[in-house]
């Protein structure tokens, strides 16, 4: 449950910045892991990115699709990032949210998993690779509907360990979209039903049961401090962490819907809460910065990533340092340097 801190002063004491106000770039550079595009132009999107990078202190941004279900007529999937980004040694490009997630979605709906669906599961994930996508995402386990309809599959599903294998084996991570569900419950608010449906099954255990399939797999569940069930607490986050040395965690807060378990005080614009705090000091090598922003920005109000910069503008310097650049090197084995193709 989300703690209200008292005595402790926000830093600007609002979460509004006004338009006058310029936004506050991050004391020294980070690598955002999770990042989306338009795209309807992705070109337009790649050069707002990059002006943005300026502003934010940015090194580099992983872009990838949502994800999406297979009968969605707006599903896409790494081809167009990867041909927008070309030739940009600032940007990479994680690939799946259009077809793999799709693939699991469908499987999970239908019970098949056999042999011809796995081949092509397989073929598709190695193709994403060879294309120059530098993992796979965005994945779900657990979605409510947004952008994309609402989406659950079992965390443990067949096509998800054999995600972690694929992933293993060429040693790139999964970023995992997935609601934190210990138990089942009913739907909490203030999502509504329809569209999501009003009760919703557990899946921590089966979670456990995929980090356990592959230990060699890094697996990073994505938007840790945006939480809109109320289980993702930093005490759920460190026994999991714990429990299980290949699991990581991007950190995102939406100043606009900052969700549960905001790691900032005062919605998401204050100082940043002890309880987490001693979290990413405890695990200092497990958590990156993951923002979910857009690009071309959206407007108006206050963007994602100027959230995650105030609560990476008040960590130590030695523990800033690696959420936000060494450890997404490790994670991704470096290839973050590479150009896309
Ligand atoms: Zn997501
Ligand atoms: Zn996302």
């Amino acid at each position: 449950m989300a703690l209200v801190l008292l005595g402790v002063a926000p830093l600007g004491g609002e979460n509004q910045r006004s338009s006058a106000a310029e936004p506050v770039p991050a004391l020294s550079p980070f690598v955002d892991v999770h990042a989306h595009l338009e795209p309807a132009d992705p070109a337009h999107s790649v050069q707002a990115a990059l002006r943005a990078m300026t502003v934010e202190n940015a090194a580099k941004i992983v872009f990838m699709p949502p994800p999406f279900t297979a009968d969605d007529p707006a599903r896409y999937d790494a081809e167009i990032i990867l041909a927008a980004a070309k030739g940009q040694d600032k940007l990479a490009v994680l690939g799946g949210g259009g077809t793999l997630n799709a693939m699991i979605q469908q499987s999970a709906r239908t019970g098949d998993a056999g042999p011809e669906i796995r081949r092509k599961f397989k073929e598709r994930a190695e193709e994403l690779l060879r294309l120059g996508a530098v993992g796979f995402g965005e994945l779900t386990a657990e979605h409510f509907q947004g952008v994309t309809p609402y989406q659950s599959a079992p965390p443990d599903h067949p096509l998800f360990l054999l995600l972690a294998d694929i992933a293993a084996e060429h040693g790139v991570p999964i970023d995992l979209h997935m609601e934190a569900l210990p138990q089942p419950i009913p739907l909490p608010a203030p999502m509504k039903s329809p569209p999501n449906p009003p009760q919703l099954r557990a899946n921590i255990a089966a979670f456990e049961r995929l980090l356990d399939h592959n230990p060699r797999a890094r697996i990073i569940w994505a938007h840790a401090g945006w939480d809109n069930t109320g289980y993702r607490t930093p005490g759920l986050c460190r026994r999991l962490l714990q429990a299980h040395p290949n699991l990581y965690m991007d950190v995102k807060i939406d100043p606009l819907k900052p969700g549960k378990n905001s790691p900032l005080a005062n919605g998401a614009g204050g100082a940043i809460k002890p309880e987490w705090l001693q979290l990413f000091q405890d695990f200092p090598d497990r958590f990156v910065v993951g923002t979910d922003q857009h690009y071309p920005e959206p407007l108006p109000g206050p963007q994602r990533w100027e959230a995650v910069v105030l609560l990476l503008n008040q960590l130590p310097d030695g523990l800033r340092q690696k959420m936000a650049m060494e450890n997404a090197e490790r994670i991704y084995a470096h290839k973050l340097d590479a150009t896309p193709h």
